[in-house]
């Protein structure tokens, strides 16, 4: 049945003759596939070229006695290209992931009109990481095309079941408002007559893929608003 579903999608049911069990023809092993038609004659490879593709026949008769390149190549790697083969333009960035900082090479192609993120490779120009990437930042291209990605406010309510909407301005607003509130209810001036200026009303915990530069301003931004407790994975 998956066979008429996916390669005899091809094959116009026209050409077909009606289906009789003993006309099955010995198809090349595909342990998942299961016949119920016979396939059309056309689909068959040529006993010449087969002979003559045949990985065994091409190391004997070729350069390639021990079947390591050219004899063993399949159809699919002999039209294999690199992934950046199509890329438009070249932006060079660094991995957001860690602090190692390993440079990355982004190919930009256009894909339905728009510049899309079509892979990000390791730079080998880069004196840190020498072209190489970790599989954390070999994946970083889903950080901007995973259609899983957020990019919309998300809020829970208190006690609330369900994730609504908010306009960024908005959620904007009701962090500051409690983050000022918060501030203001919590506020230390002194601990056992010792000045401090302090609140441990609030915490930031920043996530891995801040770079440097924004942990740098959230850093900076919670130690002025008194926050002593500023985490971050991996950058701070
Ligand atoms: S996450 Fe991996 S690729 Fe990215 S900077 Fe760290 S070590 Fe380099």
């Amino acid at each position: 049945m998956v066979l008429r579903d996916t390669f005899m999608s091809d094959i116009s049911a026209a050409t077909l003759p009606p289906p009789r069990r003993d006309s099955y023809p010995a198809l090349p092993s595909a342990g998942y596939v299961r016949l119920d038609r016979p396939v059309a004659r056309a689909a068959l490879p040529d006993p010449r070229s087969w002979i003559v593709n045949w990985p065994v026949y091409q190391q004997l008769t070729g350069r390639d006695r021990l079947g390591r390149g050219l004899a063993v190549r399949s159809p699919h790697t002999e039209h294999a290209a690199p992934r950046t083969e199509a890329a438009e333009r070249v932006t060079n960035s660094v991995c957001p992931y860690c602090a190692v900082g390993c440079a990355q090479r982004v190919y930009v192609a256009k894909v339905n009109g728009q510049d899309t993120v079509t892979q990000i490779e390791g730079d080998p120009d880069s004196p840190v990481s020498r072209g190489r990437l970790c599989p954390k930042g070999s994946a970083s291209k889903q950080l901007v095309t995973h259609p899983g990605r957020q990019v919309r406010v998300l809020y829970r309510r208190p006690y609330g079941k369900t994730w609504e909407r908010l306009g960024l301005d908005q959620a904007m607003d009701m962090i500051a408002d409690r983050v000022i509130a918060t501030r203001a209810a919590t506020w230390q001036e002194t601990q056992d007559g010792n000045p401090v200026n302090r609140t441990l009303g609030f915490a930031s915990l920043g996530g891995a893929t801040l770079d440097n530069e924004e942990n740098y301003l959230i850093n900076k931004l919670w130690t002025a608003l008194g926050a002593i407790q500023i985490e971050n994975q991996a950058r701070i």
